[in-house]
């Protein structure tokens, strides 16, 4: 009995106190402004410079450039961007080398796939990662 009402004083205690956990998945994780989750790409802020792709230290990253369809424009614009998750470090190098911002991180983290192969992402997987990016990496 007197072990009873102290495990009910202990709960009543605590009943009261700031939760420290976090319903999650059901709710989002508050994360740090400055955290490294997978990126998100802005194709049409691409100059195929190669930047990203030279800097990243496992080799993640594979791009692929076409002539601009504009016959009045210079340059190129990317035609394919696949970045392999199974070995990006996620080390934030190729967003801060990027000098048109085309590449930024985001809050995101959640990337748990049931096949490797799904951890392919291409340039429209990377275009449509549009949640959680920090206000100011959005176009
Ligand atoms: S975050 Fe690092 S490892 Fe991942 S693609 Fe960028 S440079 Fe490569
Ligand atoms: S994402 Fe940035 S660094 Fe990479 S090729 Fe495009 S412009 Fe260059």
């Amino acid at each position: 009995m007197r072990g009873l009402a102290k495990g009910l004083k202990y709960t009543l205690k605590n009943l009261t106190r700031e939760k420290v956990t976090y319903g999650y998945p059901h709710e989002p994780l508050p994360l740090p402004d400055r955290f490294r989750g997978i990126q998100k790409f802005y194709p049409e802020k691409c100059i195929v410079c190669n930047l990203c792709a030279n800097i990243c230290p496992t080799d993640c990253i594979q791009l692929t450039g076409k002539k601009h369809p504009d016959p009045t424009k210079k340059g190129k614009i990317i035609d394919t961007y696949d970045i392999n998750f199974e070995i990006c470090i996620l080390c934030d190098l190729c967003t801060e080398v990027c000098p048109t911002e085309a590449i930024v991180m985001t809050n995101n983290f959640e990337l748990a796939e049931y096949s490797r192969d799904e951890l392919f992402k291409n340039l429209e997987w990377l275009d449509q990662n549009d949640d959680n990016v920090r206000r100011e990496n959005k176009a």
